[in-house]
C-alpha cells in the first residue's frame, strides 16, 4: 500500500505564509503544499518561486489555487489577515481579521472537513475561538500557534544569558499570545532543577524578569525594524506541523480550547498541550503558584471580553 501523501494548505501568502511554505519545503515533511490568497498573483508568485528547487530537495508538489484545491489537506494553516503596525497591539486587529475569518472559515470547512486547522492570524487566541465556532470542527482539531514562538524566544534568551543549551531550558509562556501572557517561573527549570537551586548559574530573579520583558517586546521591536515577523513563527509552525504529521506527541504551548482548567472555561489560551496526529490529545494540568493562577484568570478574562465584544 502506498503511504498516505501529506498535504498542507496555507491560506495567506504574506510574509508568514511564504516563510512557512519555505520551511516546509526545506523540511521534506510534506508531499503537497497549496497556497491560497485573496491576492492570487502573490500566491502564484510564491508558489512559482518555491517550485524551482526540486532538484535540491525532497519531492514536494507546490501550487497555488482556490479553496477547491485544499481538498484532502491534512492540515490547513491560516495566516490570512492584517498584521500589526508599529504601536498597534494584536487585539487591535480583531475586527478586521474576524471579518476575514467569517469569509474564509466556511470555505475551509466545506473543502477540507477532515483537516486540522492551525490558526496563526492575530489576535490568535480570539481567532482560534472564532475558527472553532464557525467551522464546527472538534475542538482538538482547531489549534492556535499560541505562545509556541514566545516560549521559544524565552528559552533562546535564557539560554544566551546563562550560556546553557536551550534544549535544557524548560520554561513556557502561558495565556494570551499578547500583553497578558506570563512565564511559568514556578515550574521553569534547567534539566529538572529549579533556576534558584541550579548551581550552574548565578540566579537573580530580576535577570529572568528582564528577559521576560525583552521577550514580550520582541515582536514590536522586529516590526519596528523590518515591518513584520516571519522566520520565528515559520519555524514554530514547522514544529507544530511535524508533531501532527509524525504523531510525535510533543508537549507545546499551543492555544487550545480551555475547559474546566483552573476554573476557566470556554476560551482559547496557551497552556502546554500534547500534540499528535489527532491534534490536541490532552492538556497538561499545571500546579501553578497563587500569583500565576491570578495571572491566568486575568489573561482568560482579557480574551473572553474580546470574544464577547465581537459577538461570539
Ligand atoms: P501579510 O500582510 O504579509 O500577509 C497577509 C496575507 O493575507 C496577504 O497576502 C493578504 O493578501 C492575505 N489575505 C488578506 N485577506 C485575505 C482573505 N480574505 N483571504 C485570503 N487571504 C487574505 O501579513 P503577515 O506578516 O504574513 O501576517 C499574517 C498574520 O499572522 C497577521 O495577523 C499577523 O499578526 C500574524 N502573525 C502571527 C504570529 C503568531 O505568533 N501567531 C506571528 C507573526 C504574525
Amino acid at each position: 500500500m502506498q503511504p498516505k501523501q501529506k498535504k498542507i494548505s496555507i491560506i495567506g501568502a504574506g510574509s508568514v505564509g511564504s516563510s512557512y511554505a519555505f520551511s516546509l519545503m526545506m523540511s521534506g515533511i510534506a508531499r503537497e503544499v497549496v497556497i491560497v490568497d485573496i491576492n492570487k498573483k502573490k500566491a502564484f508568485g510564491e508558489a512559482l518561486d518555491l517550485s524551482h528547487v526540486q532538484s535540491f530537495i525532497s519531492p514536494v508538489e507546490i501550487s497555488y489555487g482556490n479553496y477547491e484545491d485544499i481538498k484532502d489537506s491534512d492540515i490547513v494553516v491560516i495566516t490570512a489577515g492584517l498584521n500589526q503596525k508599529v504601536n498597534q497591539s494584536r487585539l487591535d486587529l480583531v475586527k478586521d481579521n474576524t471579518k476575514i475569518f467569517k469569509e474564509i472559515i466556511p470555505k475551509i470547512a466545506k473543502n477540507a472537513p477532515n483537516s486540522i486547522l492551525i490558526v496563526v492570524t492575530n489576535p490568535v487566541d480570539v481567532l482560534s475561538y472564532v475558527a472553532y465556532k464557525i467551522s464546527d470542527f472538534p475542538k482538538e482539531k482547531v489549534i492556535g500557534s499560541g505562545t509556541v514562538l514566545d516560549s521559544c524566544r524565552l528559552r533562546s534568551l535564557v539560554s544566551n544569558f546563562y550560556k546553557i543549551d536551550a534544549i535544557n531550558i524548560h520554561a513556557n509562556l502561558i495565556g494570551e499570545h499578547g500583553n497578558t501572557e506570563f512565564p511559568d517561573w514556578s515550574k521553569a527549570n534547567i534539566s529538572g532543577i529549579p533556576f534558584d537551586k541550579c548551581n550552574l548559574i548565578k540566579y537573580k530573579k530580576e535577570d529572568l524578569e528582564k528577559i521576560f520583558e525583552e521577550v514580550k517586546n520582541s515582536a514590536a521591536k522586529i516590526i519596528e525594524a523590518k515591518g513584520s515577523t516571519c522566520y520565528g513563527i515559520a519555524i514554530s509552525l514547522l514544529k507544530i506541523t511535524k508533531s501532527i504529521l509524525r504523531d510525535e506527541n510533543s508537549i507545546l504551548p499551543v492555544s487550545s480550547f480551555i475547559d474546566n482548567y483552573l476554573d476557566v472555561n470556554d476560551v482559547y489560551l496557551s497552556v502546554p498541550a500534547l500534540i499528535g496526529s489527532q491534534g490536541v490529545k490532552g492538556i497538561l494540568k499545571m500546579d501553578l503558584s497563587n500569583d500565576e493562577i491570578n495571572n491566568f484568570h486575568l489573561t482568560a478574562k482579557t480574551i473572553k471580553d474580546v470574544i464577547k465584544q465581537i459577538g461570539f
